[in-house]
């Protein structure tokens, strides 16, 4: 579905991401995971369309997008839920996910689907963005891209700042997307958590993937315990 290949992702003379390759096969749920710096969130800018990369090539299901603008790739389905969730605080729940809908593949019958997946969104549909949890806005933040009806969901750093039962339902949440069919990478710091939910993980270190493998083998992996997991 989608193919990363020797990726080079270059911020001035700041080498980012050093030929980064990897597959996201349909139906997935890939993760990538790695230390803060490491270049998650560069791979993931660079695959959405928001950053140019300087070398590499990204295909989505078979077709070369590498440098393809992010509006163009949100309407063909790759829809990225960014980092700091970049919801707008001064618009109430209902005109954010109205602005899911903007492109010709946003569908505002989903709006209400979104209030009964989440019925927290319902109740709150007329407040203020600003004025939900942490964990809410992440919620506001997910069910925005869905109703951009995406084909495969780029995650970043989901569960960063939420306590721990709410990291809990953002991973139930993301499991739920990923059950009914939608293909889904996830970039995450919270590495454990994270292969728990994959089928296939990437391991990147200072912009090179370190390891890589089956999930559920790299959480038993010693030296990716040693470096990235530690004790429970
Ligand atoms: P984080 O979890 O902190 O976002 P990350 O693994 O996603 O980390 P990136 O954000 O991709 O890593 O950053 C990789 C490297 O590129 C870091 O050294 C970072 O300082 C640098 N970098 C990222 N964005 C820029 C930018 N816009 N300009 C210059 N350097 C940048």
């Amino acid at each position: 579905m989608l193919s990363v290949r020797d990726l080079v992702v270059a911020y001035g003379h700041v080498q980012a991401v050093r030929s980064v390759s990897f597959d996201v096969p349909r139906g997935s749920l890939v993760t990538l995971v790695g230390a803060n710096g490491a270049g998650k969130t560069s791979v993931l800018n660079a695959v959405a369309g928001l950053v140019r990369p300087r070398a590499g090539r990204v295909l989505f299901d078979g077709n070369d997008i590498t440098g393809t603008p992010a509006h163009r790739l949100v309407a063909a389905g790759l829809v990225q839920v960014p980092e700091g969730r970049e919801i707008l605080a001064t618009l109430t729940v209902e005109e954010n996910l109205q602005l899911g809908t903007w492109h010709r593949r946003g569908r505002p019958e989903r709006i209400p689907q979104m209030y009964h997946r989440f019925p927290v969104l319902g109740d709150r549909r007329h407040l203020q963005a600003g004025s939900l949890s942490g964990g809410e806005q992440q919620m506001l933040a997910i069910a925005r891209a869905l109703v951009a009806d995406p084909v495969v969901l780029l995650l970043d750093e989901p569960s960063m700042g939420l306590a721990p039962k709410v990291v809990d339902e953002v991973f139930r949440v993301i499991e739920e997307i990923r059950a009914d069919g939608t293909t889904v990478l996830l970039v995450e710091q919270n590495a454990r958590r994270a292969l728990r939910a994959a089928d296939y993980g990437y391991v990147l270190e200072t912009g090179e993937v370190a390891h890589h493998g089956v999930a559920a083998d790299l959480l038993r992996d010693e030296r990716v315990i040693e470096a990235y997991l530690g004790l429970e």
